[in-house]
């Protein structure tokens, strides 16, 4: 008997493929935009060049300062050139911080977003905003910060180097995983959740083993979007709020600490979901928890949150920072066990049996 639900679709137009970003020009037409400006990090300022040239007159230049968890000064500094120039769609290449500062002018102005990810995080498929602001973050969900078009081009992802291959990969099945027990979850997001799951278990470990496998890199941006679009669509849980609370409070990388706890959070939740683990039978094999461990191995990635620097002498903070502001999840929570979840973790055991 099909479960009841409630659905309701995110807009938004999606070109995926190889070379899509010579489709730039006629988007930036197809949207009425005269003067967008490029967004990129520092490492990819040459990229966004690229693109600039590619779109003659109506590019209002390159704004090559984006960083990691959007702080607000750096967003000011954009939305100044935004007014002197008069900027009316903005562009950003790269991965969620790149696209974390595309989304932060969008909530400011409306403007409208065109975005060519380059990782497999995705953000660009979600109306939700993170920024730091004197080292607390926020985070909202609006419209207006939902990207107009997302422009996939796998060429892009070529550069991405193998170890946060595997990690944003990695990143990318925490979201469908959570997708999949989320209290909102509906049939269609679990569809995509569980073929974004497989596309990418496929895709990591050939990637890693040779970052120039044109297939398995397409499988994997496949599974980014599908990844991404579960996101953006239904309500995460323990995983995601255990690394938001260890990113925020020990400044920890956000892809790699997403590789070393979703195994453990999986694990945690098992008992309470039954159905979701028989769902990933086909996909992760009989121990889903452990598949994703071993997955984190295969592509090399580091699996205890003692190797990022996190202290020993932290895990007790970071228990009472994760019971502190009560959440939903499939499994309530219960300090106890949720300790030995972080000290698995941290010390990179494999999850729980
Ligand atoms: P990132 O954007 O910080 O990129 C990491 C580095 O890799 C950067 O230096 C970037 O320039 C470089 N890079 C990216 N693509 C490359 C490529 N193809 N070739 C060579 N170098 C490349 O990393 P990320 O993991 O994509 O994003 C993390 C950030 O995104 C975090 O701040 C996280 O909170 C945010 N995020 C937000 C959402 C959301 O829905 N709001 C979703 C996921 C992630």
């Amino acid at each position: 008997m099909a479960e009841p639900f409630v659905y309701t679709a995110n807009p938004g137009r999606v070109i995926f493929g190889e070379g899509t970003i010579a489709r730039l020009p006629e988007e930036v037409e197809r949207l009425g935009l005269a003067r967008v400006l490029l967004l990129a990090t520092p490492q990819q300022e040459a990229d966004a060049e690229r693109l600039a040239d590619r779109l003659g007159d109506h590019s209002a230049g390159v704004f090559a300062g984006a960083v990691m968890h959007t702080p607000v000064e750096v967003t000011e500094r954009a939305m100044a050139i935004v007014a002197e120039r008069g900027v009316d769609g903005v562009v950003a290449i790269g991965g969620g911080s790149t696209i974390g500062l595309g989304k932060a002018i969008a909530y400011r102005t409306d403007l409208p977003q065109i975005v060519i990810p380059t990782t497999y995080a995705g953000s660009e498929m979600t109306p939700i905003l993170g920024e730091t602001s004197d080292g607390a973050k926020t985070t909202r969900s609006d419209a207006k910060i939902l990207p107009e078009v997302v422009i996939y081009d796998v060429d892009l992802t070529m550069t991405l180097p193998a170890a946060l291959s595997g990690t944003s990969g990695i990143n990318a099945i925490a979201h469908a995983i959570e997708a999949l027990y989320a209290r909102d979850r509906n049939p269609i997001i679990s569809l995509m959740a569980v073929e974004g799951i497989g596309a990418l278990v496929r895709a990591l470990p050939v990637i890693a083993a040779d970052p120039a496998d044109k297939a398995a890199r397409s499988d994997a941006l496949y599974g980014a979007w599908l990844c991404g679009s579960c996101l953006g669509a239904v309500g995460m849980a323990l995983h995601h709020k255990l690394c938001h609370v260890l990113g925020g409070s020990f400044d920890l990388p956000h892809a790699e600490t997403h590789t070393i706890v979703l195994p453990h959070a999986l694990a945690y939740n098992a008992p309470a979901i039954p159905e979701v683990m028989t769902r990933l039978l086909p996909v992760l094999g009989r121990d889903p928890a452990r598949a994703l461990y071993d997955l984190a191995g295969a592509v090399g990635a580091k699996r205890g949150l003692r190797h990022l620097g996190m202290d020993e002498m932290a895990i007790d903070e970071a228990v009472s920072r994760a019971m502190a502001n009560p959440y939903w999840n499939p499994r309530p929570l219960d300090a106890g066990p949720l300790r030995a979840l972080i000290a698995r973790a941290w010390a990179g055991d494999p999850p729980a049996a």
